[in-house]
């Protein structure tokens, strides 16, 4: 109803207006299409490349309930195929910039023109963040990578380094293990962000070395040239923070893992947000400072992020959503946006 009432004032496309849109299909966005359409919101879900997120580059998944051990493609596509079965359509078009009309409706734009919808729900996660030290774009894809699993057997028998002590540095180096010969872990301090059972995996394993307190302050390799000869990173310039010394490492490669960066400068309007850029939300509802606009995943300022407080939040905005919109509907929403 609101959606047909809104279209016949503005003019817009009523076949472009939707109760709720979803930005981003990776676990997040999958659940909120899933519970957005059981709910039977009329709802659209945006994805610039292939449903999945993460899980694509995560080869084997052993936290996720219900699945003692499953690749993370598979994954994906049981929860796409799940996302779509209750209604929630799929629109393979990045999204380029969010804004709230004057009405309060959200415009979604998209390369494919706009669309319309009373709640977004932002599950855009984001992108790797970068070492920011000479070499490292000029060698990317020519031995510098931030995806084990996408670049990994590339690097049969070589020496890799990778770089960070998070999660992802710490099991994405495992996961080399397979692959490379042996593999150098580089982080900046000696206390690890990676779960105690991860560092331990790979404390133990015997292709596995550390190298800590130390920063890599350069990347080198053979001359870049053109597609031909591309050259290649064979060199990492580093040094300890403690001490001062300097030295050199030579590798066969280098996987970056120090961070992640929010997709979250979509929305026009000013969306708080902590220090790392990632969104606050208000708790029960996954709600963000703007009224109707809703984050879930890895946007969100959190603890931790798993695939399963992904799905979780995602469970949570997509129910407070679809209560923000039939609020609204009925003209009970207060001034905020929240329910009067
Ligand atoms: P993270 O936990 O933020 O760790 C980033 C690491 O990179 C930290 O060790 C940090 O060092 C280091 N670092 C940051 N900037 C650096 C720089 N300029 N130079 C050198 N080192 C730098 O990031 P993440 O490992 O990508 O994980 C992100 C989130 O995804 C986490 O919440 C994590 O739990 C989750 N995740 C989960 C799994 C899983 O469930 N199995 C897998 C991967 C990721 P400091 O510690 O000194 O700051």
């Amino acid at each position: 109803m609101l959606r047909d009432e809104r279209s016949v004032v503005t003019g817009r496309d009523p076949s472009r207006s939707y109760d709720i849109a979803v930005v981003g299909g990776g676990p997040a966005g999958l659940t909120a299409a899933l519970y957005a359409g059981r709910s039977e919101k009329r709802c659209v879900l945006f994805e610039a490349k292939a449903p999945g997120g993460q899980l694509l580059n995560t080869e084997v998944v052993e936290d996720y309930p219900g699945f003692v051990r499953v690749e993370g493609c598979e994954l994906a596509a049981q929860m796409t195929e799940q996302a779509t079965r209750f209604g929630c359509e799929m629109v393979m078009s990045p999204v380029t910039r969010i804004h709230v009309a004057a009405d309060g409706m959200k415009v979604i734009t998209t390369d494919d023109g706009d669309w319309y919808a009373a709640a977004v729900i932002v599950t855009a996660g984001g992108n790797p963040r970068k070492l920011d030290v000479p070499g490292e774009l000029e060698y990317a894809g020519r031995g510098v990578s931030y995806c084990a699993v996408c670049d990994g057997a590339f690097f049969k028998g070589e020496h890799l380094a990778v770089i960070g002590g998070g999660d992802a540095a710490v099991e994405e180096g495992l996961f080399l293990t397979r692959y490379a010969e042996r593999v150098t872990i580089i982080h900046r301090r000696d206390q690890f962000r990676a779960l105690p059972v991860l560092v331990t995996e790979a404390r133990n394993h015997p292709k596995v070395d550390f190298v800590l307190d130390t920063v890599v302050e350069a990347i080198e390799g053979t001359p870049l040239g053109d597609a031909a000869t591309p050259g290649k990173a064979t060199l990492l310039r580093l040094r300890n923070l403690k001490t001062g010394e300097r030295r050199t490492l030579e590798v066969g490669g280098v996987f970056i893992f120090v961070g992640f960066l929010p997709n979250t400068q979509l929305v026009d309007e000013h969306v708080d947000h902590d220090p790392g850029g990632y969104y606050l939300t208000d708790p029960y509802t996954m709600m963000t400072s703007v009224p109707g606009v809703f984050a879930a995943g890895d946007v969100r300022a959190q603890l931790t992020r798993q695939v399963t407080t992904a799905v979780g939040d995602a469970t949570t905005a997509t129910l407070a959503a679809t209560k923000w919109v039939e609020e609204r509907a009925k003209g009970v929403a207060g001034p905020s946006g929240a329910a009067a």
